[in-house]
């Protein structure tokens, strides 16, 4: 297929309309927004879901989130909505946040990968805004990656992946925040965090009180146990580089790598650190500013493959606060391989 690149920068009114006529017609479209980019069809089409899932490779357990442009699109997806995510939605959106719920009979089994709930987003990147308000339907939208490998978070990385897989693909910039939106679910008491994101657990206490962190954040799923999250069965993120986190500050770090460092292998550092050994260096951002971490994880993932690397010995980010989204996302790409 012929895959239109249309960019935000030049006419925005007239690449809106012509991806909204892609999307009006079943197709899907690249969109960014200010999380990671996504790929968006119309969420009430079963077939249009469809094309996703096969543009993506993505197995169709795995639900998808659905986009909308104000909390109006919760009582059009959801069987009912209580008053703790109107709360949620009227502190976090449009935003970088997910609300799981029970759906509707009007959202297809495809979008939500056969569970009875239903994931909602209102994005704030004025594309993304443009596009849904344009197509006049919610759009379903995974990130514009093929299944398994690191997030696009830049229009190029999108062209990469999905050049002649898609009806067109709108060029918005860079991703804002770079890790996909915390995913929350209200479906069951007490509400928990499947998936860290920029808008962290402290925030969604101080609206909700009590929100159990979902174990599958920052551990392997055990075998045999039921993913709340479909999303958290897979590998995910992952370059086809092997990466592995070191815990601990630098000196343990060199310590720790100095005795399996290997030709072929590589680092990733804070800004400023100076690499122990000669090797390739690819740096994540300062040590204390995990948005900053965030904005360029996937990028370097995607690096480190263009570089041809075999290895990657990963320092160690910090857990707390957004660093827990950004934890969440290195941990799962190292497949939890830790020294
Ligand atoms: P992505 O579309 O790539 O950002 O991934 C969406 C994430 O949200 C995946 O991990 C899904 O498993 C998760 N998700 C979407 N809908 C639901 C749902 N109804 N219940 C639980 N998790 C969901
Ligand atoms: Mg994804």
């Amino acid at each position: 297929m012929d895959t239109l690149l249309l960019s935000l920068k030049d006419d925005f009114d007239a690449a809106v309309d012509k991806a909204a006529r892609f999307i009006r017609a079943g197709e899907v479209v690249g969109m960014p927004t200010e999380t990671v980019y996504g790929l968006a069809a119309n969420a009430l089409d079963p077939d249009a879901v469809k094309k996703i899932f096969e543009a993506k490779g993505r197995p169709s357990d795995n639900p998808l989130i659905v986009h909308v442009t104000d909390e109006s699109g919760l009582f059009e997806l959801c069987r009912s909505v209580p008053t703790a995510a109107l709360k949620l939605a009227e502190r976090f959106w449009p935003g970088p946040l997910t609300i799981i719920l029970k759906k509707k009979d009007a959202v297809p089994s495809v979008t939500s990968g056969g569970l009875d709930t239903v994931a909602v987003r209102c994005p704030s990147h004025p594309g993304a805004r443009a596009l849904i308000k344009k197509s006049g339907v919610p759009l379903a939208a995974p990130s514009a990656n093929l299944s398994g490998k690191p997030s696009p978070t830049t229009f190029s990385r999108v062209v990469e992946d999905m050049d002649g897989r898609v009806a067109c693909i709108l060029d918005g910039g860079d991703c804002d925040v770079g890790v996909e939106s915390t995913v929350v679910t209200l479906a069951s008491f007490p509400p928990r965090l499947l998936r860290p994101g920029a808008v962290t657990l402290s925030e969604l206490s101080d609206v909700l009180g009590e929100v159990v962190l979902d174990r599958a954040v920052l551990n392997p799923l055990e075998e045999g146990a039921a993913a709340a999250s479909p999303g958290m069965k897979y590998r995910h993120y992952s370059p086809a580089c092997r990466l592995t986190v070191v815990r601990g500050d630098l000196g343990r770090f060199a310590q720790t790598v100095a005795p399996v460092l290997a030709e072929g292998d590589g680092m990733m550092l804070f800004d400023g650190e100076d690499p122990p050994f000669p090797c390739p260096v690819f740096y994540l951002g300062p040590e204390n500013d995990p948005a900053e971490q965030g904005k360029r994880l996937f990028s370097v993932l995607r690096e480190l493959d263009d570089a041809g690397l075999s290895r990657a010995f990963c320092r160690a980010p910090s857990e707390q606060g957004f660093g827990l989204a950004v934890c969440n996302r290195l941990y799962r790409a190292a497949g939890f391989e830790f020294m």
